[in-house]
Parts: C-alpha cells; sequence; structure tokens
C-alpha cells in the first residue's frame, strides 16, 4: 500500500464530498505566522484530513485568513499582535489580496469562505497599512 498516492477506497473530500477525483492529505502544521498551527482542526495531526484539489486550496485560504483576522482583532483591541510590525502587516495585506482573487477564481468543490468577510478584513487591514506607512 503505497502511503503518497489517494488511498483505493471509500475516501472522500472531508469538505464538499467530493469523490472521484484526486485527493491529497493536508497537514496543517504551522499557520501564517509560522506558529504551531491548532484553531481549525486541533486534531488535524492525529486524523489528517483529505481534501480534493479545490477544497485543500480552499482550506489553506481558510487557514491563513483566520490567522490574519485574529491578529488584525487583537490589534484593533490594542493588544500585542503578529501583525504591529509593519513588514507582517504588508505580507497578511499581500496574501489576502490573493486569497480574494483565488476565491474569485474558485467555481468548484465546498465554499468555505465568505468572500464578503475576505472584502470586509481587507479593508481594515489596508486602512491599517495606510497609517502605518503615512507614520515612518
Ligand atoms: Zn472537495
Amino acid at each position: 500500500m503505497a502511503d503518497s498516492t489517494t488511498p483505493a477506497s471509500a475516501v472522500r473530500c472531508d469538505a464538499c464530498g467530493a469523490d472521484r477525483v484526486p485527493l491529497m492529505k493536508l497537514s496543517l502544521g504551522k499557520d501564517f505566522f509560522g506558529r504551531t498551527y491548532d484553531r481549525l482542526s486541533p486534531s488535524s495531526d492525529a486524523s489528517p484530513k483529505w481534501y480534493c484539489e479545490s477544497c485543500s486550496m480552499q482550506k489553506n485560504l481558510q487557514r491563513d485568513f483566520r490567522d490574519i483576522k485574529a491578529e488584525i482583532d487583537k490589534l484593533g483591541g490594542g493588544q500585542t499582535s503578529a501583525v504591529t510590525a509593519p513588514d507582517q502587516l504588508q505580507r497578511a495585506h499581500l496574501r489576502l489580496r490573493e486569497i480574494q482573487a483565488l476565491l474569485g477564481s474558485q467555481v468548484s468543490g465546498a465554499r468555505l469562505i465568505d468572500p464578503a468577510d475576505v472584502t470586509t478584513l481587507l479593508q481594515r487591514v489596508q486602512s491599517r497599512a495606510g497609517s502605518a506607512s503615512a507614520s515612518t
């Protein structure tokens, strides 16, 4: 039994339920900011899940989106945040734009992220990034 390929029987995408498509096992080990990842699928290391290509892409986007949103929320609440550093904020900004573009081209699979939420967060990051660069 090869473990680098899709198992032969009874495996479907854990997000949208698609079968008869190529599946990949996602290991969600580190978050966007390089920290140990434990939010979306706390038991993911013990029981890896399988996703089709479309959902695995979205699952990665969802993970980064939630990481960035949590940090922006902290920043908005006056707490220390991973995006306090301007370069990290810029990185988050670019990633959100990428997420928005990728969601816009998404045509199949489950919809794991609401594009409206990405737009809202992007606007919040843009206003932060604007004030950060103006103060240097
Ligand atoms: Zn799927």
